[in-house]
């Protein structure tokens, strides 16, 4: 997740924010210690808890995925702009750290937040060094803790247009914290380097990801919802028995990134379309293939060897819920497919029909050329 765009208007609203927060800090700095609490955090700041207390809410419910308490993890967000950071707040820490200074209800959002400046400049420097990958650190150790770490910028949606930017990273990247009490799924392994490419694999990932592309908003029917995950199992089985691999890696890796990157895809879209409520746009989890331009065979590898999951893997977690399937058994070592294979329970004969159900889609011949020339790129 370090896809990052930009576009001219969040440059302006970056620069008129720049603009109101400069003299608060100058304030805070000149006061020291002595700095009245109002004054610990912008209202930019206090816009990112208030998402960080609401999402933390709506997971705490245990209705997108139970056993996720998002509200407990430690963390430590540090603030930046072209000059450098220039402020940092710690989240639940276990004791507050020396010289960290406690934010009150009002602008902590009823969290447990404390600014605290006294490392931002490290972890500043670790994000964004050669090893950083410009966003966040799994781990930043404070005083003998482990803190979750995250930097941002004046622009929440870092340009992306995406008002839930900033958060859904940290609901994402967390959920890959909750991730390592599960149990392995078995025979897994990441392998991108690997990853098998062929025309016939790759018409059926691409018709994966195009049956499923306008998931969750559409379709709404059970009954059409279901037909989907029946195609899923139908593409996905056909996919391993043509999988040239000896690692078998369709079904060890396509497979296994579904869980992986899906479940965390899937709580961060579910969470964010209760939250951020005012936006009425439809939302999917992934996008037409067909939106992108891929030029190398590098790319071709990377889009269907990683990318597509976060469609596809939040796609068929996404219907398994809405048939009632408990989703949270992929914490015992099960992928999406296996939860959705064991619950149709179909028949050789009921797979091939679905599979030729989901040929029928009208941009097959499309999807078979666009195979064609991924297939030829160098
Ligand atoms: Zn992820």
């Amino acid at each position: 997740m370090t896809h990052i765009k930009s576009n001219p208007f969040s440059f302006i609203v970056f620069l008129l924010f720049s603009a109101s927060i400069l003299s608060s800090a100058e304030k805070c700095s000149q006061s020291g210690a002595a700095v009245g609490n109002a004054d610990l955090a912008t209202p930019l700041d206090e816009l990112l808890f208030n998402h960080i207390k609401g999402l933390g809410d709506i997971y705490a419910k245990d209705e997108i995925w139970k056993g996720y308490a998002y509200n407990s993890y430690r963390q430590y967000f540090v603030h930046f702009t072209e000059k450098g950071p220039d402020r940092a707040f710690v989240i639940n820490p276990p004791t507050p750290p020396q010289g960290a200074i406690r934010l009150d209800a009002k602008e902590g959002k009823g969290l447990e937040i404390y600014r605290y400046d006294l490392r931002m400049k490290e972890a500043h420097d670790l994000v964004f060094g050669s090893e950083g990958n410009g966003t966040f650190e799994f781990t930043f150790d404070i005083a003998g803790n482990n803190y979750y770490l995250q930097t941002y910028s004046d622009d929440l949606a870092e340009g992306s247009g995406d008002t839930s930017r900033a958060v859904s990273f940290s609901t994402h990247e967390l959920f890959h914290r909750y991730q390592d009490n599960w149990e392995n799924v078995p025979g897994s392994k990441q392998d991108f380097d690997n990853f098998p490419l062929s025309k016939e694999l790759l018409e059926l990932q691409i018709l994966c990801q195009e049956i499923m592309k306008e998931l969750p908003s559409y379709p709404t029917e059970i009954s059409a919802l279901k037909k989907i995950l029946r195609q899923y199992v139908a593409i996905r089985s056909k996919e391993m028995e043509l999988d040239p691999t000896p690692d078998e890696l369709i079904r060890n890796h396509e497979l296994y990134q579904e869980q992986m990157e899906g479940s965390p895809k899937y709580i961060e879209t579910m969470g964010n379309m209760q939250f951020f409520t005012h936006s009425g746009n439809p939302v999917h989890f992934s996008y037409s293939i067909f939106e992108f331009s891929i030029e190398t065979q590098a790319e071709v590898r990377s889009m269907m060897g990683q990318s597509v999951y976060y469609g596809t893997g939040p796609g068929a977690i996404y219907i398994l819920d809405r048939l009632g399937v408990n989703i949270e058994a992929m914490e015992q070592g099960k992928t999406p497919y296996e939860l959705a294979k064991t619950y149709l329970n179909m028949s050789h004969w009921e797979q091939d029909q679905a599979l030729q159900e989901a040929k029928a889609i009208k941009n097959w011949p499309e999807i078979q050329a666009k195979a064609r020339e991924w297939m030829v790129l160098k």
